[in-house]
Protein backbone atom coordinates (compact mmCIF):
# COMPACT_ATOMS: atom_id res chain seq x y z
CA UNK A 1 0.00 0.00 0.00
CA UNK A 2 2.49 2.60 0.66
CA UNK A 3 4.48 1.66 -2.79
CA UNK A 4 0.71 2.73 -4.44
CA UNK A 5 0.93 5.88 -2.31
CA UNK A 6 3.86 7.52 -3.99
CA UNK A 7 2.51 6.20 -7.31
CA UNK A 8 -0.51 8.20 -7.12
CA UNK A 9 1.76 11.48 -6.01
CA UNK A 10 4.40 11.03 -8.66
CA UNK A 11 1.29 10.86 -11.41
CA UNK A 12 -0.28 13.80 -9.85
CA UNK A 13 2.73 15.95 -10.90
CA UNK A 14 2.52 14.49 -14.24
CA UNK A 15 -1.07 14.90 -15.11
CA UNK A 16 -0.43 18.79 -14.24
CA UNK A 17 2.85 18.30 -16.53
CA UNK A 18 0.31 16.79 -19.24
CA UNK A 19 -2.58 19.27 -18.71
CA UNK A 20 -0.19 22.06 -19.70
CA UNK A 21 1.53 20.89 -22.91
CA UNK A 22 -2.09 19.47 -24.09
CA UNK A 23 -2.93 22.25 -24.99
CA UNK A 24 -0.87 22.82 -27.53
CA UNK A 25 2.08 25.49 -26.14
CA UNK A 26 5.21 25.20 -25.76
CA UNK A 27 6.63 24.71 -22.33
CA UNK A 28 10.46 25.56 -22.17
CA UNK A 29 12.65 24.13 -18.80
CA UNK A 30 14.94 26.08 -17.62
CA UNK A 31 18.14 24.01 -17.67
CA UNK A 32 19.39 24.46 -14.07
CA UNK A 33 21.40 21.65 -11.41
CA UNK A 34 18.54 20.28 -9.91
CA UNK A 35 16.11 21.05 -12.42
CA UNK A 36 13.44 22.72 -10.26
CA UNK A 37 12.64 25.81 -11.92
CA UNK A 38 10.68 26.47 -14.91
CA UNK A 39 9.59 28.67 -16.95
CA UNK A 40 6.28 28.00 -18.67
CA UNK A 41 3.95 29.89 -21.45
CA UNK A 42 0.12 28.56 -20.45
CA UNK A 43 -3.04 29.52 -22.23
CA UNK A 44 -4.97 31.95 -20.03
CA UNK A 45 -7.98 29.69 -19.72
CA UNK A 46 -5.76 26.82 -17.54
CA UNK A 47 -3.88 29.35 -15.34
CA UNK A 48 -6.48 28.38 -12.18
CA UNK A 49 -5.91 28.44 -9.16
CA UNK A 50 -4.86 24.99 -8.54
CA UNK A 51 -2.18 25.20 -11.07
CA UNK A 52 -0.84 28.37 -9.25
CA UNK A 53 -0.94 27.03 -6.14
CA UNK A 54 0.89 23.15 -7.29
CA UNK A 55 3.28 25.70 -9.51
CA UNK A 56 4.01 27.70 -6.56
CA UNK A 57 3.73 30.79 -8.48
CA UNK A 58 6.65 33.42 -7.92
CA UNK A 59 4.97 35.88 -10.44
CA UNK A 60 3.16 35.49 -13.30
CA UNK A 61 1.66 38.55 -16.21
CA UNK A 62 -1.51 37.23 -17.56
CA UNK A 63 -1.66 39.54 -20.61
CA UNK A 64 1.61 37.92 -21.97
CA UNK A 65 0.25 34.28 -20.83
CA UNK A 66 3.47 33.39 -18.89
CA UNK A 67 3.93 31.94 -15.76
CA UNK A 68 7.54 31.69 -13.95
CA UNK A 69 7.81 28.38 -11.85
CA UNK A 70 10.20 28.96 -9.49
CA UNK A 71 10.24 25.75 -7.15
CA UNK A 72 13.51 26.87 -5.64
CA UNK A 73 14.88 30.04 -6.56
CA UNK A 74 18.08 30.26 -4.67
CA UNK A 75 19.37 26.86 -6.11
CA UNK A 76 18.85 28.55 -10.12
CA UNK A 77 22.50 29.85 -11.17
CA UNK A 78 23.29 33.08 -10.83
CA UNK A 79 22.82 34.67 -14.39
CA UNK A 80 19.77 32.92 -14.80
CA UNK A 81 18.58 34.44 -11.60
CA UNK A 82 19.57 37.61 -12.92
CA UNK A 83 17.43 36.92 -16.39
CA UNK A 84 14.53 36.01 -14.74
CA UNK A 85 14.77 39.15 -12.08
CA UNK A 86 15.01 41.47 -15.17
CA UNK A 87 12.07 39.67 -16.76
CA UNK A 88 10.23 40.58 -13.46
CA UNK A 89 10.82 43.15 -13.32
CA UNK A 90 10.08 44.21 -17.03
CA UNK A 91 6.70 42.71 -16.49
CA UNK A 92 6.15 44.66 -13.30
CA UNK A 93 7.39 47.94 -15.63
CA UNK A 94 4.63 47.17 -17.86
CA UNK A 95 2.46 46.73 -15.28
CA UNK A 96 3.36 50.29 -13.60
CA UNK A 97 3.29 51.56 -16.91
CA UNK A 98 -0.67 50.24 -17.59
CA UNK A 99 -1.87 51.52 -14.42
CA UNK A 100 -0.29 55.11 -14.83
CA UNK A 101 -1.53 55.14 -18.80
CA UNK A 102 -4.94 54.10 -17.32
CA UNK A 103 -4.82 56.87 -14.71
CA UNK A 104 -3.95 59.76 -17.27
CA UNK A 105 -6.78 58.67 -19.14
CA UNK A 106 -8.82 58.51 -15.94
CA UNK A 107 -7.60 62.26 -15.23
CA UNK A 108 -8.20 63.41 -19.18
CA UNK A 109 -11.83 62.14 -18.98
CA UNK A 110 -12.76 63.57 -15.80
CA UNK A 111 -10.68 66.89 -17.22
CA UNK A 112 -13.29 66.77 -20.01
CA UNK A 113 -16.05 66.32 -16.77
CA UNK A 114 -15.63 69.56 -15.64
CA UNK A 115 -14.76 71.28 -18.87
CA UNK A 116 -18.31 70.23 -19.33
CA UNK A 117 -19.91 71.40 -16.66
CA UNK A 118 -17.51 74.86 -16.83
CA UNK A 119 -19.44 75.28 -19.79
CA UNK A 120 -22.97 74.54 -18.93
CA UNK A 121 -21.96 76.77 -16.27
CA UNK A 122 -20.90 79.79 -18.20
CA UNK A 123 -23.78 78.89 -20.40
CA UNK A 124 -26.20 79.02 -17.09
CA UNK A 125 -24.64 82.26 -16.16
CA UNK A 126 -24.84 83.93 -19.37
CA UNK A 127 -28.89 83.10 -19.48
CA UNK A 128 -29.09 84.65 -16.05
CA UNK A 129 -27.56 87.70 -16.97
CA UNK A 130 -29.91 87.48 -19.85
CA UNK A 131 -33.11 87.45 -17.55
CA UNK A 132 -31.56 90.17 -15.43
CA UNK A 133 -31.04 92.47 -18.09
CA UNK A 134 -34.84 91.47 -19.48
CA UNK A 135 -36.06 91.93 -16.30
CA UNK A 136 -34.37 95.83 -15.86
CA UNK A 137 -35.72 96.45 -19.97
CA UNK A 138 -39.52 95.28 -18.83
CA UNK A 139 -39.17 97.11 -15.75
CA UNK A 140 -37.27 100.50 -17.17
CA UNK A 141 -40.48 99.97 -19.78
CA UNK A 142 -43.65 99.84 -16.86
CA UNK A 143 -42.12 103.42 -15.43
CA UNK A 144 -43.82 106.64 -16.63
CA UNK A 145 -40.36 107.49 -17.51
CA UNK A 146 -36.64 107.35 -19.09
CA UNK A 147 -34.05 105.76 -16.99
CA UNK A 148 -30.88 104.25 -17.43
CA UNK A 149 -29.91 101.00 -15.25
CA UNK A 150 -26.90 101.48 -12.53
CA UNK A 151 -27.42 97.93 -11.83
CA UNK A 152 -28.16 95.89 -8.00
CA UNK A 153 -26.83 98.30 -5.27
CA UNK A 154 -26.77 97.40 -1.70
CA UNK A 155 -29.19 99.42 0.29
CA UNK A 156 -27.75 101.16 3.96
CA UNK A 157 -30.12 102.20 6.00
CA UNK A 158 -30.18 104.38 8.65
CA UNK A 159 -32.64 106.47 10.91
CA UNK A 160 -30.03 108.44 11.84
CA UNK A 161 -29.03 110.01 8.69
CA UNK A 162 -27.58 113.81 9.02
CA UNK A 163 -26.68 116.25 5.66
CA UNK A 164 -23.66 117.95 6.06
CA UNK A 165 -25.93 121.17 7.09
CA UNK A 166 -26.41 118.80 10.22
CA UNK A 167 -30.13 118.44 9.53
CA UNK A 168 -31.67 115.08 9.55
CA UNK A 169 -32.37 113.84 5.89
CA UNK A 170 -35.69 113.61 4.70
CA UNK A 171 -37.91 110.36 4.88
CA UNK A 172 -39.02 108.73 1.43
CA UNK A 173 -37.03 112.01 -0.33
CA UNK A 174 -33.03 111.99 0.05
CA UNK A 175 -30.45 109.38 -0.27
CA UNK A 176 -27.11 109.38 -0.60
CA UNK A 177 -25.20 107.78 -3.39
CA UNK A 178 -21.34 108.18 -4.17
CA UNK A 179 -21.83 111.42 -6.62
CA UNK A 180 -18.95 110.12 -8.97
CA UNK A 181 -21.56 107.70 -9.96
CA UNK A 182 -24.83 109.65 -9.98
CA UNK A 183 -24.31 113.45 -9.03
CA UNK A 184 -26.13 115.32 -6.35
CA UNK A 185 -29.19 116.77 -6.75
CA UNK A 186 -30.23 113.69 -9.72
CA UNK A 187 -33.77 112.08 -9.27
CA UNK A 188 -33.31 107.92 -8.99
CA UNK A 189 -35.93 105.56 -8.88
CA UNK A 190 -34.92 102.38 -6.71
CA UNK A 191 -36.81 99.26 -7.07
CA UNK A 192 -39.72 98.70 -4.26
CA UNK A 193 -38.96 102.26 -2.85
CA UNK A 194 -39.73 104.88 -5.50
CA UNK A 195 -38.21 107.92 -6.44
CA UNK A 196 -35.54 109.90 -4.36
CA UNK A 197 -32.66 112.23 -4.71
CA UNK A 198 -29.09 112.03 -4.25
CA UNK A 199 -28.36 113.90 -1.82
CA UNK A 200 -24.95 114.67 0.58
CA UNK A 201 -24.57 112.82 4.19
CA UNK A 202 -22.68 112.10 6.68
CA UNK A 203 -22.80 108.16 5.75
CA UNK A 204 -19.92 108.43 3.13
CA UNK A 205 -20.24 107.06 -0.29
CA UNK A 206 -18.68 103.76 -1.09
CA UNK A 207 -19.58 102.33 -4.32
CA UNK A 208 -22.42 100.52 -5.28
CA UNK A 209 -23.79 101.34 -1.73
CA UNK A 210 -27.23 103.59 -1.06
CA UNK A 211 -27.36 104.74 1.87
CA UNK A 212 -31.44 105.39 2.53
CA UNK A 213 -32.83 107.07 5.57
CA UNK A 214 -35.63 105.66 7.02
CA UNK A 215 -37.66 107.34 10.19
CA UNK A 216 -38.98 103.97 11.29
CA UNK A 217 -36.40 101.41 12.89
CA UNK A 218 -38.58 98.44 11.57
CA UNK A 219 -38.56 100.37 8.14
CA UNK A 220 -34.73 100.50 8.20
CA UNK A 221 -34.13 97.09 9.70
CA UNK A 222 -36.53 96.00 6.68
CA UNK A 223 -34.10 97.48 4.11
CA UNK A 224 -30.73 97.10 5.55
CA UNK A 225 -28.55 95.13 3.51
CA UNK A 226 -30.93 94.17 0.76
CA UNK A 227 -30.24 94.66 -2.41
CA UNK A 228 -32.10 96.47 -5.24
CA UNK A 229 -32.31 97.71 -8.96
CA UNK A 230 -31.29 101.54 -9.36
CA UNK A 231 -32.42 103.68 -12.35
CA UNK A 232 -31.66 107.08 -13.06
CA UNK A 233 -34.24 109.05 -14.08
CA UNK A 234 -33.96 111.56 -17.08
CA UNK A 235 -36.58 113.85 -15.52
CA UNK A 236 -37.21 115.86 -18.65
CA UNK A 237 -40.67 116.02 -20.46
CA UNK A 238 -43.64 114.60 -19.84
CA UNK A 239 -44.32 111.29 -17.78
CA UNK A 240 -46.39 108.99 -19.34
CA UNK A 241 -49.34 108.50 -16.74
CA UNK A 242 -51.01 105.64 -18.05
CA UNK A 243 -47.86 103.83 -17.08
CA UNK A 244 -48.78 102.85 -13.70
CA UNK A 245 -48.46 99.63 -12.93
CA UNK A 246 -44.88 100.59 -11.14
CA UNK A 247 -45.86 104.47 -9.71
CA UNK A 248 -49.11 105.47 -8.83
CA UNK A 249 -50.36 108.60 -9.58
CA UNK A 250 -53.14 110.67 -7.81
CA UNK A 251 -54.21 114.00 -9.98
CA UNK A 252 -54.40 116.70 -7.57
CA UNK A 253 -55.88 119.25 -10.32
CA UNK A 254 -54.71 122.26 -11.83
CA UNK A 255 -52.15 124.59 -9.61
CA UNK A 256 -50.87 127.56 -9.87
CA UNK A 257 -47.53 127.62 -11.00
CA UNK A 258 -44.49 130.54 -10.18
CA UNK A 259 -40.56 129.91 -10.15
CA UNK A 260 -37.88 131.32 -8.06
CA UNK A 261 -34.27 131.23 -7.82
CA UNK A 262 -31.51 131.59 -4.69
CA UNK A 263 -31.18 135.03 -5.92
CA UNK A 264 -31.64 138.13 -2.97
CA UNK A 265 -34.37 139.15 -5.72
CA UNK A 266 -36.52 136.01 -5.54
CA UNK A 267 -35.53 134.77 -1.69
CA UNK A 268 -34.60 138.57 -0.14
CA UNK A 269 -33.01 137.57 3.40
CA UNK A 270 -32.73 134.30 2.15
CA UNK A 271 -31.00 134.60 -0.09
CA UNK A 272 -27.72 132.66 -0.28
CA UNK A 273 -24.94 131.23 -2.93
CA UNK A 274 -26.76 128.43 -4.81
CA UNK A 275 -24.53 125.62 -3.54
CA UNK A 276 -25.24 126.86 -0.21
CA UNK A 277 -28.97 127.23 -0.26
CA UNK A 278 -31.35 124.37 2.26
CA UNK A 279 -35.18 124.44 1.86
CA UNK A 280 -37.40 125.41 4.72
CA UNK A 281 -36.53 121.76 5.75
CA UNK A 282 -32.40 121.82 6.06
CA UNK A 283 -32.53 119.27 2.83
CA UNK A 284 -30.21 121.27 0.21
CA UNK A 285 -32.22 122.52 -3.23
CA UNK A 286 -31.65 121.53 -6.38
CA UNK A 287 -33.18 122.60 -10.19
CA UNK A 288 -34.86 119.74 -11.49
CA UNK A 289 -35.46 118.66 -8.13
CA UNK A 290 -37.03 121.32 -6.00
CA UNK A 291 -40.22 122.44 -5.38
CA UNK A 292 -41.47 125.26 -2.61
CA UNK A 293 -45.46 124.32 -2.20
CA UNK A 294 -47.88 125.30 0.95
CA UNK A 295 -47.43 121.85 2.71
CA UNK A 296 -50.56 121.98 4.34
CA UNK A 297 -51.95 121.11 0.98
CA UNK A 298 -48.72 118.49 -0.44
CA UNK A 299 -46.99 117.35 2.88
CA UNK A 300 -43.14 118.40 2.89
CA UNK A 301 -41.19 114.90 1.34
CA UNK A 302 -43.85 114.49 -0.94
CA UNK A 303 -43.21 113.43 -4.41
CA UNK A 304 -44.62 115.29 -7.05
CA UNK A 305 -45.45 115.41 -10.71
CA UNK A 306 -45.99 118.41 -12.40
CA UNK A 307 -47.29 118.34 -15.96
CA UNK A 308 -44.93 120.06 -19.19
CA UNK A 309 -42.43 120.09 -15.99
CA UNK A 310 -41.51 116.70 -14.40
CA UNK A 311 -40.77 115.12 -11.34
CA UNK A 312 -40.47 117.11 -8.47
CA UNK A 313 -40.18 117.20 -4.52
CA UNK A 314 -41.48 119.32 -1.92
CA UNK A 315 -38.71 120.48 0.53
CA UNK A 316 -39.53 124.19 0.45
CA UNK A 317 -42.24 126.63 1.34
CA UNK A 318 -42.35 130.79 0.74
CA UNK A 319 -44.24 133.35 2.19
CA UNK A 320 -46.62 133.93 -0.70
CA UNK A 321 -47.03 130.42 -1.57
CA UNK A 322 -50.61 129.01 0.06
CA UNK A 323 -53.31 126.57 -1.56
CA UNK A 324 -52.76 125.90 -4.83
CA UNK A 325 -49.46 127.46 -5.87
CA UNK A 326 -46.06 125.64 -6.39
CA UNK A 327 -42.95 127.77 -6.12
CA UNK A 328 -40.61 126.04 -9.05
CA UNK A 329 -37.18 126.18 -8.08
CA UNK A 330 -34.38 127.08 -10.49
CA UNK A 331 -30.58 127.31 -10.75
CA UNK A 332 -30.72 131.23 -12.07
CA UNK A 333 -32.58 134.48 -12.24
CA UNK A 334 -33.00 134.09 -15.97
CA UNK A 335 -34.39 130.74 -15.77
CA UNK A 336 -36.84 131.44 -13.37
CA UNK A 337 -38.13 134.56 -15.69
CA UNK A 338 -37.99 132.58 -18.73
CA UNK A 339 -40.30 130.19 -16.91
CA UNK A 340 -42.91 132.71 -16.01
CA UNK A 341 -46.30 131.84 -15.06
CA UNK A 342 -48.32 128.57 -15.75
CA UNK A 343 -51.35 127.13 -14.59
CA UNK A 344 -50.67 122.91 -15.32
CA UNK A 345 -52.44 119.49 -13.10
CA UNK A 346 -50.19 118.38 -10.37
CA UNK A 347 -50.23 114.64 -9.61
CA UNK A 348 -49.24 113.56 -6.12
CA UNK A 349 -47.06 110.36 -6.53
CA UNK A 350 -47.61 107.28 -4.21
CA UNK A 351 -44.54 105.36 -3.45
ZN1 LIG B 1 -33.98 135.01 -8.64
Amino acid sequence: MPKLKTKTLTCLVCVFMLSITSYGYNAHTISTKNKETKTIVVPQKIVTKEVILNARLSSFNINEQKIVLMKNIATIEPEMKIAIDAEIEGLKLKVKQKEAEDKQKEIEAKKREIEAKQKALEARQQELKDKIAALEAKQASELPVNTTALGKMKIVSSTNMKNSSGKINYDNMSITINPNIVPYGTIVWIEGLGFRYNHPSDMGSDDNVVHVYFKSQNEANNWDNKKARIYIVQNSGRLDISKNSLVNFENLSTFKLTSYCPCPICCGEYSKPYADKAGSIGTYIYEGVTVAADPSVIPYGSVIYIEGVGIRFVADCGGGINDKHIDVYWRNHQTALDFGTKSENVYLIKQ
